[in-house]
């Protein structure tokens, strides 16, 4: 058993520093929370697109969804439209709904497959958030239970970060404005107190390190061995910039276009539409993935781009000692399937039991929470290198690679169940569900070898008009719903 945890102090007031402060201070009103963060260092400023998880959190939190839009510029997020990744000129969504059974005589897919009729549409139309993305529409949500859809938000990172940070204040977060210099250290290797550069010390008995890619406490004072993913995902830099709107509609998906060396995203905020150009340094320089960027832009620059360097990974384990990371201080992976702040939540989510559960936690409770966030890194890797090792560009450098690297065996062994015999094999901690895979595999045009026999239960007939009774259903649904510019202008006006 540990010593018990009850003055907790997180560094950074980042998103994650944020979340981790509201999200402690409201379900452990018996610990104190501090806060630490450096104005003079500031935040990332990137992270603008979430994952449907993060409407937990907020209902958690008590996060009013009209108050919360309002504050950070927000929109709605059904997914994502991926373009020109199979190859140019194709493009396919993943969006967080279902595509029917996955298995059995009514596999929605297995029926689409066999009956390989191009007047039935994509798959996509059999997925009711896809079919409301590509016509522009939105709408809340009737009830949590039985939902046919689920959706998610894109948000200023600064201005997200700004509204927790109230919101964390009033439930008696401490702030404290300061710059850590150095580091007092327990007799076991732990952590025993900040110093700041003012001279003053924070003490605590457990850490939260939220300081970002620096990685103060996990990092530089602990040297927690970093693990490398990128010969999987090469990715390295990425430039960011804000435009201008350009006169139509907001769209409620994030995009994301695959270019020669890497891929840009394009979120449309409010106020603004966030664009960056995620790449890789090994096969493009800085200069031309500037150029790049710019010149795929659908309005006006607002700013000059930012470049940000990283290395896709994380810690060895994400808690040692009386530390643990969360955000970028424990990991990044490429933002293609905006994980990040899915995984600072995840954290929390873990986190928060254990603390509620035992005032100090021990040594078993401690590799759990390990091993979890380690695996939940991995499976999220995995799913990520599928949107690149599917691809049958051959145009560029990357594209060649990415089409023939050796892969990580949990996937390989994945693309094989799936390939062999139409398995959407599922591990424990994964992030992403079989619905998830099955819009990426379908996507980049990645089927099974062989019809399951069980398929034929259903006649050609009676599978196609089912296929064509739900796709007719789906897009009257949709037709019938506001557009998203409309439903949220209802939402903001509340
Ligand atoms: C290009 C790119 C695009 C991304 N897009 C997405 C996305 O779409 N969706 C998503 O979920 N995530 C995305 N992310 C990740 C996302 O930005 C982060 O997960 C999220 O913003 C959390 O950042 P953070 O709080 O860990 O770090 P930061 O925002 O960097 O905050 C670090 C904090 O630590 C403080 N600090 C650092 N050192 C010290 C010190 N010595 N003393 C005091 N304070 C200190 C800083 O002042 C700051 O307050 C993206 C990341 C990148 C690089």
């Amino acid at each position: 058993m540990g010593s018990a945890y009850k003055r907790i102090v997180v560094v950074g007031g980042g998103t994650a520093g944020w979340m981790a402060a509201t999200a402690l201070a409201t379900a452990l009103p018996a610990h104190t929370v501090e806060l630490v963060e450096s104005e003079e260092i500031g935040v990332i400023g990137v992270g603008e697109a979430t994952f449907p998880a993060i409407r937990n959190l907020h209902r958690l939190l008590g996060i009013d969804e009209a108050e919360f839009l309002r504050a950070t510029q927000g929109t709605y997020k059904l997914g994502i439209e991926f373009r020109d990744w199979r190859v140019r000129g194709e493009h396919y969504f993943h969006t967080f709904g279902d595509l029917g059974d996955l298995s059995g005589p009514d596999c929605l897919w297995g029926h689409f497959r066999r009956l390989d009729d191009a007047s039935l549409g994509t798959l996509g139309e059999q997925c009711l958030p896809s079919v409301m993305a590509s016509m522009g529409r939105f709408q809340g949500l009737a009830s949590e239970e039985n939902k046919p859809f689920n959706y998610a938000y894109h948000f200023d990172a600064v201005l997200y970060a700004v509204f927790l940070r109230k919101l964390a204040l009033q439930r008696g977060v401490r702030r404290t404005e300061g710059r850590v210099v150095d580091v007092r250290r327990r007799a076991d290797g732990g952590v025993a107190g900040l110093k700041l550069a003012d001279g003053r010390e924070l003490a605590g008995d457990l850490f939260i390190d939220c300081s970002g890619f620096s990685a103060l406490l996990l990092g530089r004072t602990l040297n927690e061995p970093f693990i490398d993913f990128s010969h999987w995902l090469p990715v390295d830099r990425a430039w960011a910039v804000p435009s201008e709107p350009d006169g139509t509609d907001m769209t409620p998906y994030t995009r994301a276009t695959a270019l020669e060396a890497g891929w840009a995203w394009r979120i449309s905020l409010s106020s603004r539409i966030g664009n960056g150009h995620v790449f890789a340094s090994r096969y493009l320089d800085e200069e031309r993935a500037r150029e790049q960027l710019l010149r795929q832009l659908d309005g006006r620059p607002l700013a000059e781009p930012r470049l940000l360097r990283f290395t896709t990974g994380h810690r060895q384990r994400c808690w040692v000692h009386n530390v643990v990371g969360l955000g970028l201080a424990s990991g990044f992976l490429e933002p293609l399937e905006s994980t990040s702040i899915f995984l600072i939540q995840s954290g929390l989510g873990h986190l928060i039991p254990v603390l509620q559960e035992s005032p100090a936690p021990g040594a078993a409770e401690i590799e759990h929470y390990n091993t979890g966030m380690t695996r939940q890194f991995e499976r999220i890797r995995d799913f990520i290198i599928l949107h690149y090792c599917l691809t049958a560009r051959r145009d560029s450098a990357l594209w060649r690679d990415v089409a023939s690297m050796e892969l990580p065996e949990t996937l390989a062994f994945k693309l094989h169940a799936w390939r062999q015999a139409g398995v959407l094999h599922q591990y424990a901690w994964e992030g992403f569900d079989a619905h998830s895979w099955l819009a990426i595999h379908a996507g980049m045009g990645h089927w099974p070898e062989r019809a399951d026999p069980g398929l034929e239960e259903l006649t050609r007939a009676e599978a196609s008009q089912a296929l064509r009774q739900r796709r007719a259903r789906f897009a009257a649904v949709a037709a019938a719903m506001p557009s998203h510019d409309a439903y949220l202008r209802r939402v903001l006006a509340r």
